[in-house]
């Protein structure tokens, strides 16, 4: 029902930046190799996610909004093993619950898109349209029918800002595609999708920030790290970034962070906050990802291995430039 969606918008969908991770992941999810995001007024007013990807044939694009409705899921198994970003299949209809969305997909093969709207929870007939392959979505007016949500987003620049951290970290994670962001006014920022993360930091922080970074990797039994760090010179707190990844998802976790952190001021001594980017690769069944429905505080069942292998990585980074 669409009360049902509400309650589970929720819990899904808390401001804008919470849609364009969910498209984000659905986007990767259907195999896109260029993404791009447009905001408008932070996300508030509208965003519009347009892949590459895959696309939806007609049965597929009104299956989209149904809840639990995920082409994902296979096996209870995959509860343990998540393969894919998305698996509980309710972000589009918790979105379409408290926005108004236009779909717009056209699959490989097929000869036209088709188009759906839904607002509120209604579906529109299915329209057959001209586009590109792939898929893009619009959500305009967030929260327009849940007034006491939208009293709870911040300013446009905040909410602006939380967003693009999203497009970042996305980007980052999948240095393979192509991401643009941009507001309706200008480009912030686009990465080439080349494979190469050095160059997507580049494109975040500018090229001279990112020839600075120094590179990890750290390659164990059961742990892969690999990633960068910000060289001692470059300790602007304003810049400082923390991007952590585990299995290509991006994620929270304040022992690794607290790890990475020590590991850098015990090398050199300073107090600032490093810059970094680390992406740890694992057993998948080490790690829960499915802690909370935004998916970015995640939980190690041997956490004390991870950090020490993390904080391992990073002093073997440093100590390798002091040298
Ligand atoms: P989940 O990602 O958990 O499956 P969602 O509500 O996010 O659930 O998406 C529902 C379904 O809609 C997906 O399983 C997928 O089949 C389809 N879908 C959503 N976005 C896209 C996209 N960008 N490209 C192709 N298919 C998509
Ligand atoms: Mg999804």
């Amino acid at each position: 029902t669409s009360l049902a969606n509400q309650i589970a918008a929720g819990e899904v969908v808390v401001r804008p930046a919470s849609c364009v991770k969910e498209l984000i992941e659905n986007s990767l999810d259907a195999g896109a190799k260029q993404i791009s995001v447009t905001l408008r007024e932070g996300g508030i007013a509208q965003i519009v996610v347009q892949d590459d990807g895959a696309g939806m044939d007609e049965a597929d694009a009104q299956m989209a909004f149904r809840r639990h409705a995920t082409s994902k899921l296979f096996h209870e198994r995959d509860l343990v093993r998540i393969h894919t970003l998305g698996f509980r299949g309710e972000a589009l209809a918790s979105i379409a619950a408290v926005s108004r969305v236009t779909l717009t997909t056209r699959e490989g093969g097929s000869e036209y898109g088709v188009c759906v709207r839904v607002e509120g929870g209604e579906m529109s007939p299915v329209e057959h349209v001209g586009a590109t392959f792939g898929t893009r979505i619009e959500v305009a007016d967030l929260f327009y029918n849940t007034p006491a949500r939208l009293k709870y987003l911040r300013t446009v620049q905040t909410e602006q800002a939380k967003s693009v951290e999203t497009v970042q970290k996305a980007a980052l994670s999948r240095p393979d595609v192509a991401f643009t962001c941009q507001t309706e006014h200008h480009v912030l920022f686009q990465t080439p999708g080349n494979g190469d993360v050095r160059a997507v930091l580049a494109a975040l922080y500018g090229v001279g920030e990112a020839k600075q970074l120094l590179a990890i990797e750290e390659v164990t039994p059961d742990y892969r790290v690999t990633g960068f760090i910000g060289r001692p010179t470059q300790g602007r707190n304003s810049r400082a970034q923390a991007h952590l990844f585990v299995n290509g998802r991006p994620v929270r976790n304040v022992a690794v962070h607290q790890a990475v952190v020590q590991g850098y001021k015990n090398r050199l001594m300073i107090g600032k906050q490093p810059v970094y980017s680390i992406a740890i690769a694992m057993d998948p069944s080490l790690v829960d990802v499915n802690v909370h429905p935004h998916k970015a505080e995640v939980r190690f069942s041997e956490e004390a291995d991870v950090c020490r292998c993390v904080a391992g990585a990073v002093a073997k980074a440093l100590d390798e430039t002091l040298l």
